[in-house]
C-alpha cells in the first residue's frame, strides 16, 4: 500500500469491525457488505483486506495473490447473491472526476433491475 492510506477512512473502520456491517462474504483477500444507500435492490460493496485507495496502488503493489483474491472474491458474490442470470453490473470509482468517497479500494455490485444505459 502507498504511504497516503487514511487508516481512518469508513471501510478501514468496517473491516475492523468499527463501523457495523453485515458480513455477506469473507475469505483471506475480501470482504463484502451490503451499501448502506442502495441504488439497486442487490448492492453489495467488495473490498480487498488490505490497504489499498484505489486500482492504482493496488495493482503496483499488492501482491498476485491479493489481486487474485480479491478478483475473485468479486465474481464469487455476484454469482453467489445469484446474479449471473438476468446480470448485474460492476462498477469502481477512482478519483475525485469520478466521485470515490471513500479512500479504500471498492467494487459495486448492482443487481435485481435492469441497469439501463452505463454512464450518466
Ligand atoms: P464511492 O462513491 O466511494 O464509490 O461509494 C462509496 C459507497 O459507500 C457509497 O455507495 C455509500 O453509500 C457507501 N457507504 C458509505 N458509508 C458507508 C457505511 O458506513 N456502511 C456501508 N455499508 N456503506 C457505506
Amino acid at each position: 500500500a502507498t504511504g497516503d492510506y487514511d487508516d481512518d477512512n469508513i471501510f478501514a473502520k468496517v473491516l475492523r469491525g468499527d463501523i457495523p456491517s453485515t458480513k455477506i462474504y469473507e475469505d483471506d483477500w475480501a470482504y463484502a457488505f451490503p451499501d448502506i444507500n442502495p441504488q439497486a435492490p442487490t448492492h453489495i460493496l467488495v473490498i480487498p483486506k488490505g490497504k489499498y485507495r484505489s486500482w492504482a496502488d493496488f495493482s503496483a503493489t499488492a501482491t498476485d495473490a491479493e489481486i487474485g483474491g480479491f478478483i475473485r472474491a468479486v465474481g464469487t458474490v455476484a454469482r453467489d447473491a445469484g446474479l449471473e442470470e438476468p446480470g448485474y453490473r460492476l462498477l469502481a470509482n477512482a478519483g475525485e472526476d469520478a466521485h470515490q468517497m471513500v479512500p479504500h479500494l471498492h467494487v459495486h455490485i448492482f443487481g435485481g433491475r435492469p441497469m439501463g444505459p452505463m454512464l450518466s
